[in-house]
């Protein structure tokens, strides 16, 4: 087992309340809610973040934002909904294991940094 938090909770050695979970992609809500909705999105596999997906792992990428928009319609979002994210130290990426918030359930700012 790597030392990667994704990848534990992938495994399910550490907990998370699942939302969708499928052979290669799970979904499960964050532990620190910025929005009544915040869902990570994450390979089972471990990918560091966007910065490492290439033509071999973007079907499986693709997958995740497919689940994204299933978490979403699972969620009442249907006022909309952000997808984000944050890849590397600038963007201040704190878990390096690729991972897509899916963020709603009120009106979001446009504030982008
Ligand atoms: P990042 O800052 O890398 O874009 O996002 C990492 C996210 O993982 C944060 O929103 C943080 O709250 C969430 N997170 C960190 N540790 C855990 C955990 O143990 N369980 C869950 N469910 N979320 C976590
Ligand atoms: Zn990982």
């Amino acid at each position: 087992m790597s030392d990667c938090l994704f990848c534990k909770i992938a495994a399910g050695v550490i907990p998370s309340t699942k939302v969708y979970e499928d052979e290669t992609v799970l979904a499960f809500r964050d532990i620190a809610p910025m929005a009544p909705t915040h869902v990570l999105v994450i390979p089972k596999v471990h990918i560091s973040g966007v910065s490492e997906i290439t033509a071999e792992n973007a079907a499986l990428v693709g997958h995740c934002l497919e689940v994204a928009a299933i978490v979403a319609a699972q969620e009442g979002l249907e006022n909309g909904f952000r997808v984000v994210s944050n890849c590397g130290a600038d963007a201040c990426q704190t878990v390096n294991h690729l991972h897509f918030h899916v963020l709603g359930g009120r009106k979001l700012t446009l504030e982008m940094a």
